[in-house]
């Protein structure tokens, strides 16, 4: 038996008793959230409309941790702590002297980091009497996390899929109806907003835009019987991904190594947000200096090419506004594979923290990120999901820049989830039908399309 160890495993004990929140370690001050009619700031009445009291008070909490309920803690217990992997035969294939660790949330039971989440904001709803949640989905890895957390909680769940993926990609919706969720194809019947557009374009493939606003929509109109879930870019949303990153601290322990860099792909920002934070808490507190590197595609490229400015959620203007870097509101992203990453936005907590060059960002075009996934498979064992092999493509060249240097760094990527529902996009890679999307934009041209805030 070689020494070599690969796994670093932690007990059901070691899972985190809170989530980390960085608003308490912000360097910067928070940027105001603008209230998409007056366009003056939120009150936290608004959100309520939206979210249940108990998330809206994190949503603005400073308290440096919150305490993870029991009941949440039990449920995590179901796939968390998550392996930390040394991903030793993707090294030797590189022949690089980096080490290269990957945390795998492709193992949690909905395949992807968004169960963290979904199982939380599951739990506060029922405590403050929701007995019903909407929510949109595009490809559908947010609605199959929202439908088993809503199982779990029993609560009922609505879900508005994008018509093209509904018809598409029967599989995540089958999870999804498996778990109870009620399914359907946005643009739909079942709202005001949904029927004014049918009317207008009866063969629409609808949008996410589309699908937030008739959830949005349903919910409003409950009476209070109804509330929106947001599987990403929301403070609370971020915070409650830090257990990745928590774990990692001390899988990383156990490994008796600390990481130059951290790396993790970008849609809204939830799992890098998860990975990185409880390491720029270190930064911001303890003098640690590891990079933390945030990838975007070239096709939505966000951090890197768009504004900073305040701009909608949503593509109807119906969601609060946000100061982030975006490619606007209507923005239409090209139909790339990781669809998980094609948000026009961005969390505003990254943005804050991009902003004042706490963190890095790279875009990646596609084929490159395929050609990581098919390696990392090759070598690891593990199709991961086209999102996450953003992160797979930047890792490998960290990796190869620590070769050419002759230099020991050590990387630590999030494997955000698994690709065994993408395989229509290996396929297409693997046929050579996948192509690169790069977007050409300038700032003038985004910015003229922004809403007009007076701050
Ligand atoms: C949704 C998703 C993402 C992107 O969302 P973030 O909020 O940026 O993390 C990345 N990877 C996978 C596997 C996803 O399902």
């Amino acid at each position: 038996m070689s020494k070599e160890q690969y796994k670093y495993l932690l007990n059901e004990s070691d899972l985190p008793k809170q989530w980390y929140n960085i608003s308490a370690d912000m360097p910067v001050d928070p940027t105001p959230v603008l209230n998409p009619q007056t366009k003056e700031p939120i009150t936290p009445e608004f959100l309520n409309v939206l979210f249940p009291m108990s998330l809206v008070e994190q949503e603005v909490s400073k308290d440096r941790y919150v305490d993870i309920p029991k009941e949440v803690r039990e449920i995590y217990k179901l796939w968390r702590p998550t392996p930390l992997i040394r991903a030793r035969r993707l090294e030797k294939a590189l022949g690089t002297p980096a080490h290269i660790y990957y945390k795998n949330e492709g193992a949690s039971i909905s395949g992807s980091h968004k169960t963290n989440t979904a199982v939380a904001q599951a739990y506060y709803n029922k405590i403050d009497g929701t007995k019903s949640l909407t929510t949109e989905t595009g490809a559908g890895q947010w609605g199959s996390a929202l439908s088993i957390a809503c199982n779990f909680f029993d609560i009922s769940l609505e879900v508005f899929m994008v018509k093209a993926s509904y018809e598409q990609k029967p599989y995540r919706r089958v999870i999804m109806q498996t778990y109870g969720a009620d399914i359907f194809p946005s643009p739909s019947n079942q709202t005001d907003y949904g029927r004014r557009y049918l009317e207008e374009h009866p063969n629409s493939p609808g949008s996410l835009g589309i699908a937030i606003s008739e959830a949005v929509e349903t919910a409003v109109k409950s009476n209070g019987a109804k509330k929106y879930s947001l599987g990403s870019v929301l403070n609370h949303v971020l915070m409650h991904q830090t257990v990745i990153g928590q774990e990692c601290l001390k899988q990383m322990e156990m490994a008796d190594e600390y990481p130059d860099v951290v790396i993790g792909c970008v849609g809204g920002g939830s799992n890098f947000g998860g990975v990185a934070f409880p390491f720029a808490h270190k930064n911001l507190t303890e003098g640690r200096k590891t990079r933390l590197v945030a990838v975007e595609p070239t096709a939505t490229p966000t951090l890197t090419k768009g504004p900073y400015a305040f701009d909608y959620g949503d593509t109807a203007m119906m969601a609060p506004i946000l100061k982030m870097f975006t490619l606007g509101h209507d923005f239409i992203p090209a139909p790339i594979h990781a669809g998980g990453l094609r948000y026009h936005g961005m969390a505003p907590q990254i943005c804050m923290l991009y902003d004042a060059g706490f963190i890095e960002a790279v875009a990646v075009p596609q084929p490159g990120t395929f050609s990581a996934g098919v390696l990392f498979a090759q070598t690891e064992g593990i199709i991961p999901a086209p999102e996450s092999a953003h992160a797979i493509r930047v890792a490998i060249d960290e990796a190869l820049e620590a070769k050419e240097k002759g230099e020991k760094r050590v990387i630590l990527f999030n494997l955000s989830g698994h690709g065994l529902l993408d395989l229509a996009a290996y396929d297409a890679y693997n046929q050579g039908r996948v192509v690169d999307d790069t977007l050409e934009i300038s700032q003038d041209e985004i910015k003229a399309r922004l809403p007009q805030v007076a701050l």
